[in-house]
């Protein structure tokens, strides 16, 4: 017994001391995770601070520091203060920043298929589009269209149904969109070259002076809480209510991929979930804001809001499935999207159709 106890107490006590060792190592770098800071920079195709698309960035940054108590600061740049708004991806991508704020459809010369988690002409509603990208296999389709640029893009927030826009005359026939110089990016864009009008992107910022200057004949921008702060309707007389081109719209954070693999896990988590409330975040600011913006509109400032006629935005819709035929044939990446995003839309909207459609009438 006594050989036995002089064998196994010292075997005991280096077992004991190295579990104890493990574990004061494991505490100590545990410590060094838990007071490494980081500084991060995100820029943005949105004015400094601008109501909705500009505050969601700006509230991502606020959550991410009260969350990690300082140990993830993210930094936000307004279009232009750092790099132009339309050169945000690649500026994530490049690793010059670590995120950015933006619209997956400005990406559309780069990756064909970008314009579908952003907005579809006659496609699906904010609530349908975040069902499809959480829990329909949206979000891993675009993360997988976004690897080759090391990004990781996440929702980002919803403006919901976006306005038609504005015009300087009346639309009354698809004939009246020929020759028509609209801002309009996108999939959009390409449904009024083909109704003849000539498509133009332009930063939100640039909008008003070029539809003042008569630069352009009209505008879509977003809906009234955004187009008041903008002030369109001291350069367009007509403002017309009809969805068709971005029935709900989603914005994008850009991570570059790199910098989130350099975070502990904590931090990405914090990261992924502060995305994930401002992206509902944003949407209800929306829906909260726009119909009081709209009620100024037109009490304050005197502004005609219009509806496309029916025939018009039927003309509309078979542009929009010609332009979509043509991209599924053209782009691989495109064709595959489009077939997860349709085959829900299909779906849901057959679900809506007999739910929340006859609602929408009845109450
Ligand atoms: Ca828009």
């Amino acid at each position: 017994m006594k050989i036995v106890k002089q064998i196994i107490l010292p075997v005991l006590a280096v077992i004991v001391l190295t579990a104890c060792g493990d574990k004061q190592q494991a505490a100590s770098s545990d410590e060094a995770v838990a007071t490494q800071t980081f500084k991060w920079k995100m820029v943005t195709s949105w004015p400094k601070n601008f109501p909705g698309l500009g505050l969601a960035p700006e509230k991502f940054a606020q959550y991410v520091s009260e969350m990690s108590n300082g140990r993830l600061q993210v930094q936000v740049f307004g279009a232009g203060e750092l790099v132009p708004g339309f050169e945000v991806f690649d500026a994530v991508s490049q690793g010059t920043v670590q995120m950015g704020h933006s619209g997956p459809y400005y990406w559309k010369g780069k990756i064909p298929a970008s314009p579908i988690f952003g907005a579809m002409p006659f496609g699906m509603t904010a609530t349908e589009l975040n069902a499809w990208l959480h829990y329909g296999g949206g979000l891993e389709l675009w993360q997988q269209l976004y690897k080759p640029f090391g990004i990781i893009p996440l929702a980002g927030g919803n403006s919901g149904a976006q306005f038609a826009g504005w015009f300087k005359k009346e639309i009354n026939t698809i004939d009246d969109l020929k020759g028509l110089k609209m801002r309009i990016p996108g999939i959009g864009g390409e449904v009024l070259q083909r109704a003849g009008g000539v498509p133009i992107n332009l930063p939100g910022g640039e909008i008003f002076s070029a539809l003042q200057s008569g630069a352009i004949d009209g505008t879509e921008w977003v809906g009234p809480y955004n187009d008041l702060a903008f002030g369109f309707y001291q350069a367009a007389e007509y403002y017309y209510s009809s969805v068709w081109h971005e029935p709900g719209t989603a914005l994008e954070f850009l991570i570059n991929e790199k910098a989130f693999n350099e975070l502990p896990k904590d931090l990405q988590k914090i990261v992924t979930v502060a995305a994930r409330a401002v992206n509902e975040d944003t949407l209800d600011e929306y829906n909260a804001r726009n119909n009081n913006a709209m009620k100024q509109l037109i009490e304050k400032h005197n502004v005609q809001i219009k509806e496309l006629p029916a025939p018009v935005l039927a003309e509309l819709k078979r542009f929009s499935d010609e332009v979509i035929a043509e991209q599924v044939a053209a782009d691989e990446g495109f064709a595959k999207v489009w077939a997860s995003y349709s085959a829900f839309l299909a779906d849901i909207r057959d679900y809506h159709n007999k739910t929340l459609k006859p609602y929408f009438e009845n109450r």
